[in-house]
């Protein structure tokens, strides 16, 4: 039996069966419904997009997967030469592994480990309240063997701040000498409730981040490929270390990177073996995985995919331009991410099934209901998403 995230399995409601999908159209047996969520928001290009299920339908013909231990391929090595030119900045190192969670864990090792490797203890770790990086616990450490752990051996902890600019700088007042890295998710945070802050804060991060030399992580799993409206955040305040997943293989295969820029890099760059970064994910740069989002990365640029959510941002605005209702406490919308935030999460109590009656499917979490599109939708499409949304408070 399947056992389900997220769920209290023995009062979940069943859920719904997908038969088919295609462009931003999900299938059951007896409804059409427009995927309002893009599948955890990864599914940026559409379902079935013709071209991409080409692009590993080709692979699959020579090989799905081949371990990058003493392997390459090409598939992986023009990824690689890929983001290296998209990305912004000397983000140039990619690290691949199989999940945004595993992404987070090599760049919070790289960030611990660059500092021992130079002979600093920096046990902390900044980042933001209500901060989502996945799901993962502590594999590495119920494990026993000295040559994968010794470099980690310094951590201690977590410390969490608002994104306020007075508690980041009181923070790095108090910490910045123990601290290794700041990590946050860019702008937006997603899973922690789709709240949205100003860039004036990772400005003011990266200088506290530059004066101190800790790192500045971007998780961008959520935000990258264009969800707040920038292509990255990355592009408006450069990060030493950028996280990647979700929408990088256009939500086809679970796959992610961890970006590092020149100066990470280097702390590795050694005769000695002990400062070698020690993971390795079992299917990272598998084939299929970097084979499809090459292509997905050529279509996001070709079809000018920034216009296609600056759009949706300006149809997201007009529609919910003035709407209120005494259960809303607000609506927040930024690129191609819209949310509303209730005062009771009880207040959103059957509004899946009701948007699935619709032909919506959408998945609210606690006090917030809020759609991220695929960008390849149609401008009827995204409206009919708000008309239901607004019809659930208006019934
Ligand atoms: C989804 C998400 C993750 C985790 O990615 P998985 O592929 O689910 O492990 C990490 N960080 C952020 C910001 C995310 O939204």
């Amino acid at each position: 039996m399947i056992w389900y995230p997220y769920e209290q399995m023995k009062t979940m409601k069943a859920p719904y069966k997908i038969l088919d999908a295609e462009g931003v159209y999900l299938y059951t047996k007896d409804q059409k419904l427009i995927d309002s969520v893009s599948s955890w928001w990864c599914m940026i290009h559409g379902y079935k997009h013709p071209e991409l299920t080409a692009a590993i339908k080709a692979q699959a013909d020579h090989f799905c997967h081949v371990m990058l231990g003493g392997l390459t391929h090409d598939p992986v090595e023009k990824l690689s030469a890929k983001l290296q030119e998209f990305l912004p900045g000397d983000l140039d190192y990619c690290f691949f592994s199989d999940s945004g969670s595993v992404a987070v864990e090599v760049s919070l090792k790289m960030a611990l480990q660059y500092n021992t490797n130079q002979g600093r203890k920096r046990p902390l770790v900044l980042a933001l309240e209500h901060a989502y990086h996945g799901d993962t616990f502590k594999a590495m450490e119920v494990g026993d063997d000295e040559d994968y752990h010794f470099a980690f051996d310094q951590k201690e902890g977590v410390m969490h701040i608002p994104t306020e600019i007075p508690a980041l700088e009181e923070a790095f007042a108090k910490y910045h000498d123990r601290l290794n890295c700041f990590i946050v998710e860019p702008l937006l945070q997603g899973a922690g409730g789709m709240r949205m802050y100003d860039i004036g804060f990772l400005q003011r991060a990266r200088e506290l981040c530059d004066q101190y030399d800790v790192l500045l992580i971007f998780d961008e799993v959520a935000t990258g490929f264009g969800r707040t409206g920038h292509r990255f955040v990355a592009d408006l305040v450069l990060p030493d270390i950028l996280v990647l997943g979700k929408a990088l293989t256009g939500g086809y295969i679970g796959h992610a990177v961890t970006v590092a820029n020149h100066k990470v890099f280097q702390a590795f760059y050694s005769d000695d073996d002990r400062k070698a970064l020690m993971h390795g994910p079992t299917f990272m740069g598998n084939a299929l995985a970097c084979a499809v989002a090459l292509k997905g990365i050529e279509i996001f640029e070709r079809e000018n995919y920034m216009a296609k959510i600056q759009r949706i941002e300006e149809i997201s605005r007009r529609e919910m331009a003035d709407f209120t209702d005494p259960r809303i406490r607000e609506v927040r919308i930024m690129g191609g991410c819209t949310c509303v935030e209730v005062y009771d999460s009880a207040d959103l109590e059957g509004f899946q099934q009701f948007a699935y009656e619709r032909g919506v499917f959408s998945r609210p979490f606690l006090k917030y209901m809020y759609s991220m599109v695929p960008y390849v939708i149609e401008e009827e499409e995204l409206v009919k998403i708000f008309d239901v949304m607004k019809a659930w408070f208006r019934r």
